[in-house]
């Protein structure tokens, strides 16, 4: 066996990983070897020697994200392992058993200690994403495990890493010496069954075509909080991509559904959503429309919103831009809509943590003048788990707020 490649760090560099911290930044990394390449698994030491975590190398701030804090060898039974973990898990939680749910995260990066990786459970398809050279390279050995864990249940898995990894993966893979493009494909049968359901609420997803692995899993136990609020009321589902909230309103009963987004793909997607579940809806609409604008011109119609919109900030420098827009955004929904109405906001930017989140919002409601309480604190659920030892693993937070 060949041996691992080691990387030393700088004294004082080693409490982060004693404390099972995933990352090592270059700042930390004293001593790696010259022909070192992006993607290759690498063992990390501390300046006195001491072995503290195994990992994948690529060059960037962040330069290895651990996978293991024991020696182990990176071969099928340690990602089996790894993964079987993460499978265990799920099922701990009662997500693979689940007659009126077959759509879940079965992997989420640092929060199952697969750095770099994300996969996604459709209905019989996995969708794996490698946010990271390294994990990208395992794919076809975690494609097997997949296999294997699943059995007969699993028809497709379908490699999207193309949008997760970057422009700057041919730049990287080139000096690897390695010249493939990455391209979106299956690794694993054809296509399969893209209709899912969600607590019971059917589904059509798109892995392909669609937005990150197809669909916004991690608004599943949201929806189900929208549904109970929305009997007997008229509902704006603002950035509503797929329509999973429109769905669960119209389920539970609203009397009017309006779902807004600037998305051709994402109206399409809702429409046939709506139809699925209830055929000719006259209770729905779709608006391809900008939600700043639409909310600027059609105040006073709504006893409910539900506000998601995509991450405003990506990293650490738009932060300021990002909370200046949930400011914006939230100012506009909460001043039109009707007096006891519910509003539904979010965040899914990493880089906005709650407190952060938290400040927009009581901005927003500062510049609108209302009164305004807070029902309810909202997270990701636990399929998108946060360790413990990875705070930035929380990316979604959201509101319920009602409004006088
Ligand atoms: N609520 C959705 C997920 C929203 S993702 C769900 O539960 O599945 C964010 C959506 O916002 C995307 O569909 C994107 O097309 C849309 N979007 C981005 N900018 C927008 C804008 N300015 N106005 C309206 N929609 C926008």
């Amino acid at each position: 066996m060949t041996e691992i490649p080691k990387i030393t760090l700088h004294s004082g560099k080693d409490q982060s990983p004693k404390r099972f911290h995933p990352w090592i930044f270059s700042g930390a990394v004293k001593k790696a070897p010259e022909n070192i390449k992006n993607g290759d698994v690498v063992e990390v030491y501390s300046s006195k020697d001491e072995y503290l975590g195994t990992g994948h190398y690529q060059k960037g701030s962040i330069m290895i994200r651990l996978f293991s804090f024991e020696k182990i060898v990176p071969d099928a039974s340690f990602w089996k392992s790894k993964i079987q973990h993460a499978f265990n898990y799920r099922k701990a939680i009662r997500l693979t058993n689940d007659a009126n749910t077959n759509v879940y995260r079965l992997v989420y990066g640092e929060g199952d200690g697969l750095p770099g990786l994300v996969v996604d459970y459709y209905n019989g398809t996995a969708v794996i994403q490698a946010h990271s050279i390294g994990m990208y390279r395992e794919r076809f050995q975690i494609a097997d495990v997949l296999k294997e864990i699943y059995g007969e249940q699993l028809k497709a898995i379908y490699d999207k890493s193309k949008e997760s990894l970057g422009v700057s993966i041919n730049k990287l893979s080139t000096e690897n010496g390695e010249n493939a493009e990455v391209q979106n494909s299956y690794l694993y049968g054809s296509g399969g069954e893209k209709q899912v359901i969600e607590n019971g609420h059917k589904l059509h997803i798109d892995w392909e075509e669609g937005q990150k692995t197809g669909f916004f899993i991690d608004q599943r136990e949201n929806r189900s909080l929208v549904a109970q609020y929305a009997s007997g009321k008229k509902v704006l589902d603002c950035f509503c991509y797929a329509g999973g909230f429109s769905v669960y309103a119209l389920k539970a009963g609203a009397i009017e559904v309006h779902s807004v987004d600037s998305s051709k793909g994402a109206i399409k997607l809702t429409d046939a959503n709506v139809a699925l579940n209830f055929g000719q809806d006259t209770r729905q609409t779709s608006f391809l429309a900008d939600a700043f604008d639409y909310l600027s011109n059609n105040p006073s119609k709504y006893d409910m919103m539900i506000i998601d919109p995509p991450a405003f900030a990506k990293h650490r420098d738009a932060r300021h831009q990002a909370v200046t827009g949930y400011k914006r955004l939230n100012a506009l929904a909460i001043k039109g809509i009707k007096p006891g109405g519910i509003i539904f906001t979010f965040s899914c930017s990493q880089v906005v943590d709650k407190y952060l989140f938290h400040g927009a919002i009581t901005a927003a409601a500062i510049e609108a003048g209302r009164n305004v309480r807070i029902l309810e604190y909202l997270s990701q659920p636990a399929d998108h788990p946060i360790s413990i030892y990875h705070p930035e693993g929380e990316y979604l937070k959201g509101m319920i707020l009602y409004i006088e």
